[in-house]
């Protein structure tokens, strides 16, 4: 299973599971699911990496939490949550298993290994928002932007990222001119090299001293509450 959740699963609950779980592609950019709105599937990816954002009345959108193949989107209404409270957006193209919502209630209801995995994943969720939260209060940009493309790099695992200086802007809730300037220094400092419409990852290790300490706090709370030993 390319999906680490998934491939968590006894074999006996992957195999009852997998007549369910259907391969989809999605290109960059498609709305899978609108906040406010009913959630019909849940999203398993494979490569592909959703972004959870939260929109304004001015259009503007920021990103709340970034899921990939360590994670699954939606999985809140399976558990009864039934609304998506954010909207859930492809922010690299690729490949998703896509999962019927009562089909995973179902199983989730007789499954206490399931159950546990949807919750504790929720939580790391919750995590990632409230982190996302203080981090746009008090880091700095460059930081944050570090922050964000390591996280990218680890959930595609890709050191080339097709991202528009406009979009890191919008994901961030900055101005473009401040991710120009950011994206500029970090190139200067031989941490990436960007050019039109990509950036690519030049010095993961470098990468890692400039960002705040989100991108660690993040990964340290994935890894307790759903590393190897987290089931025990
Ligand atoms: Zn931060």
């Amino acid at each position: 299973m390319k999906n680490f959740l998934l491939g968590q699963l006894s074999p006996s609950d992957l195999k009852r599971l997998e007549p369910n779980l259907k391969p989809a592609r999605f290109e960059q950019h498609h709305v899978l699911f609108e906040a406010d709105e009913e959630i019909r599937h849940v999203y398993f990816p494979s490569s592909a990496v959703i972004s959870l954002v939260i929109t304004l009345s001015t259009g503007e959108m920021i990103e709340a939490a970034m899921i990939g193949r360590d994670g699954v989107a939606g999985a809140s209404a399976a558990l009864d949550g039934r609304i998506s409270l954010s909207r859930g957006i492809v922010q690299l193209g690729g490949e998703i298993m896509v999962c019927d919502i009562e089909a995973l209630k179902s199983f989730a209801l007789e499954s206490p290994k399931l159950l546990a995995l949807l919750i504790r994943h929720e939580q790391t969720v919750f995590a990632q928002a409230q982190q996302s939260a203080a981090c746009f209060a008090t880091h700095q940009v460059a930081a944050r932007l570090s922050r964000w493309l390591l996280r990218a790099r680890d959930l595609s695992g890709s050191d080339m990222l097709p991202f528009t200086q406009e979009y890191l802007a919008e994901m961030l809730g900055v101005r473009r001119t401040s991710v120009t300037v950011v994206a500029h220094t970090l190139q200067a400092a031989g941490l990436i090299k960007y050019s039109r419409g990509r950036i690519q990852i030049l010095n993961t290790e470098g990468l890692q001293d400039s960002a705040c300490e989100c991108y660690e706090t993040v990964k340290g709370q994935y890894a307790r509450l759903l590393g190897a030993n987290s089931s025990k």
